[in-house]
């Protein structure tokens, strides 16, 4: 194959969506620029690639990048000049070799994502490519659009509220991008109505993904709404939680509602749930170290068709994603890029879970940034469904206005 090669690597610092600083990546060759930015969690799990912040508490609260820019122009940049945009896993095993670490926290997880995504922006455009056809080639499935994740109430480490779950979505059984996403904003308009008439004007505010805030607390009641709109409409919808309940996770019990809930007591729930709502999937129901009460979850949630998924657990991370396979506790599984860091591994964890029937979700992070890679990351690895927040918000929208423009191109 030809070859490109890089001529240079700058990175800089741009605000997320929380206000917090984060890396934009630009990667050049002779006539050609790939950009990329990086994402970062509230909720994240304890095996995640590490994020390298400065930690100087009088610049941006202690949470510039700096120090992850210097790795990138001055450690980075130097071992990648001049090696060709199309060798994407010997540059991402590259930067693995010069970390060295387990979680990479030496050069930094979030310093290594922003050169690794840039490289394969670079080299789709190289290509004259758009970006979810150049990723194809990595994957040997025919591109799809997922069906849409959409985060319409928030909770958790996201919002404001006493509500311990983190994200109640609903999700269309359509892969029509414009049907699916006229769909989502019709509900959302009728969730604000029924929320502000039920709770008062601040139930109207917004979380960290786009979805209503309302002052609720009982984990059910969400559901009862969302379920009690989307079933007067005829277009089949279903409806997903992602729990994250690492984060009310308190010496051995589970704080919801200000009661302390055993792990038996939220089993039952969960089964209740699944006997009740038309569900199709429950994220990280318990805490990220507990894969047996995951497996038992799924053993019932498989009887319903309901994919019990992880992401704290599993972190991208194809060792983790390997482990949670061998102990059957996951049937689906949240792609984060930026939990593991490179793009090889991320292909790699998508392809180890396809290989064995689990069902892939690409997922954005609570902190996000206008970049819109993970929507042809979805349809290049033809994965189930994408979590891209509540159809509002310019970092969420972007996800999503990308692949209505990719489902144009894909008719
Ligand atoms: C999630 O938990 O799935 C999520 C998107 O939140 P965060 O980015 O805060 O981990
Ligand atoms: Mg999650």
């Amino acid at each position: 194959m030809f070859k490109i090669l890089i001529k240079n690597i700058s990175a800089k610092e741009i605000l997320d969506s929380r206000g917090n600083p984060t890396l934009e990546v630009s990667l050049w060759t002779e006539n050609f620029c790939g950009v990329a930015a990086v994402p970062s969690g509230a909720s994240t799990g304890k095996y995640e690639a590490a994020e390298l912040r400065d930690g100087d508490k009088n610049r941006f609260n202690g949470l510039g990048v700096k120090k992850a820019i210097q790795n990138i122009e001055k450690i980075i940049a130097p071992k990648l000049n001049g090696m060709s945009v199309f060798d994407q896993v010997k540059i991402d095993n590259l930067m693995k070799k010069m970390d060295g670490t387990k979680n990479k926290s030496r050069l930094g997880g979030n310093a290594m994502l922003g050169v690794s995504l840039a490289v394969a922006r670079a080299a789709a455009a190289s290509k004259n490519q758009p970006l979810y056809k150049y990723l194809g080639n990595f994957f040997n499935v025919k591109p799809q659009m997922p069906r849409l994740y959409m985060n319409l109430i928030n909770g958790g480490k996201h919002a404001n509220n006493d509500l311990a779950f983190q994200e109640y979505h609903i999700v269309p059984e359509t892969n029509d991008m414009e049907k699916a996403l006229e769909f989502g904003t019709a509900v959302f308009r009728e969730l604000k109505k029924a929320v502000i008439k039920k709770y008062g004007k601040l139930s109207a505010n917004i979380g960290d993904e786009g979805g209503l805030v309302p002052d609720i607390t009982d984990a059910e009641e969400p559901l009862k709404i969302l379920w009690s709109i989307v079933k007067m409409s005829n277009v089949k919808c279903y409806l997903a939680l992602d729990v994250a309940a690492n984060s009310f996770y308190e010496k051995g019990k589970y704080i919801i509602n200000n009661k302390k809930l055993k792990t038996e007591d939220l089993l039952n729930l969960y089964k209740n749930l699944i006997k009740r709502y038309p569900m199709v999937s429950i994220e990280d129901p318990f805490h990220e170290e507990d894969f047996d009460n995951f497996a038992r979850l799924r053993e019932f949630a498989d009887k319903f068709k309901v994919k019990i998924v992880g992401d704290d657990l599993t972190v991208t991370n194809p060792e983790r994603i390997k482990q949670a396979i061998k102990k059957g506790s996951i049937s689906g599984i949240i792609i984060k890029p930026n939990q593991i860091g490179t793009l090889t591994e991320v292909i790699e964890a998508i392809k180890i879970s396809q290989k064995n029937n689990i069902t892939c979700i690409v997922s954005h992070r609570s902190g996000e940034t206008n970049d819109d890679f993970i929507s042809d990351l979805a349809v290049a690895s033809g994965a189930f469904g994408i979590k891209a927040g509540a159809p509002i918000r310019g970092e969420r929208v972007a996800k999503y206005n990308r692949l209505w423009e990719i489902n144009r191109g894909l008719k």
